[in-house]
């Protein structure tokens, strides 16, 4: 998914897009939203239209780096969250060891902190001095239910971003039905079920987007989890659905009609399945 595409979002997008844009990317920022709205994700959208050289202020979602964003697996960008119920100082000490090396792949090194709302003061202290010296080129994103729950001299070395909630019921509801339809395929129903269950989707290009992801995790999901549904899939089936998806997205930005785009994905799925 890339920025644009996250609705309800998109003055936020226009600003952040200048600033990028102008080459006056800030050494840190607080993405605050409320706890039903995926923060990371949004971060994870920010960071590719930082770093992808193939459309850049945009991110493409298609190269390399834009692809290993999306796996988790970007080396430059370092992940802080919190054990239990608090985010320590010592995790905030090892960002900084992590911080003062030079990035693998490219030229900055990208902190993602989780859960900011979590961190002790200690930590909050440490962090803030990483914040008024940050080594050059780094990037610091807090991810926050409630800038309330920072330091003031945390919030006043950063630039706030708030982000709207696209509603945590939709969310979840995409979240069931990406399941159904996983399960659908799985039982071999029929084309017309399928097509049926997805017809409101088809309606709207971001509400197809948003599908797309829900579905994408659904399938990633079943490679890391080893639950009785897992066991159902062949690991070259749930690798050959993920392609699938990330296909349907790829004509879909291409300028494919969205419902054939949708339709061609469940004939490939149920291909696969
Ligand atoms: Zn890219």
């Amino acid at each position: 998914m890339i920025f644009e595409e996250i609705p309800e979002n998109h003055a936020q997008f226009e600003k952040l897009y200048r600033t990028i844009m102008n080459s006056s990317v800030s050494h840190a920022y607080i993405f605050e939203g409320e706890s039903g709205l995926d923060k990371k994700l949004i971060a994870d959208c920010f960071i590719k239209m930082v770093l992808c050289r193939e459309k850049p202020g945009r991110g493409c979602d298609e190269c390399p780096v834009c692809r290993k964003i999306n796996h988790g697996n970007y080396e430059d960008i370092i992940y802080v969250r919190a054990d239990e119920n608090s985010l320590k100082d010592s995790f905030i000490e090892e960002l900084q060891a992590r911080l003062m090396m030079k990035p693998f792949e490219g030229e900055r090194n990208i902190a993602v902190i989780e859960d900011a709302d979590l961190m002790t003061d200690r930590a909050q202290n440490r962090l803030l001095k990483t914040l008024e010296e940050p080594p050059v080129g780094t990037v610091i994103i807090l991810l926050s239910e409630n800038i309330e729950n920072l330091m003031q001299t945390i919030v006043s070395r950063c630039v706030v971003y708030h982000f709207n909630s696209f509603g945590e019921e939709r969310y979840l509801s995409r979240q069931a039905l990406a399941e159904r339809v996983a399960e659908m395929l799985l039982d071999s129903m029929p084309f017309y079920a399928l097509k049926s269950e997805l017809e409101e989707t088809m309606q709207d290009k971001k509400e197809i987007y948003m599908f797309l992801d829900a579905l994408e995790h659904y399938y990633r999901d079943l490679l890391v989890q080893q639950t009785e549904k897992s066991r159902l899939y062949r690991r070259e089936t749930i690798f050959a659905a993920v392609a699938a998806v990330e296909n349907a997205g790829k004509d879909l930005r291409r300028g494919m009609n969205p419902s054939y785009a949708l339709k061609n994905l469940i004939i490939e799925l149920e291909d696969i399945n």
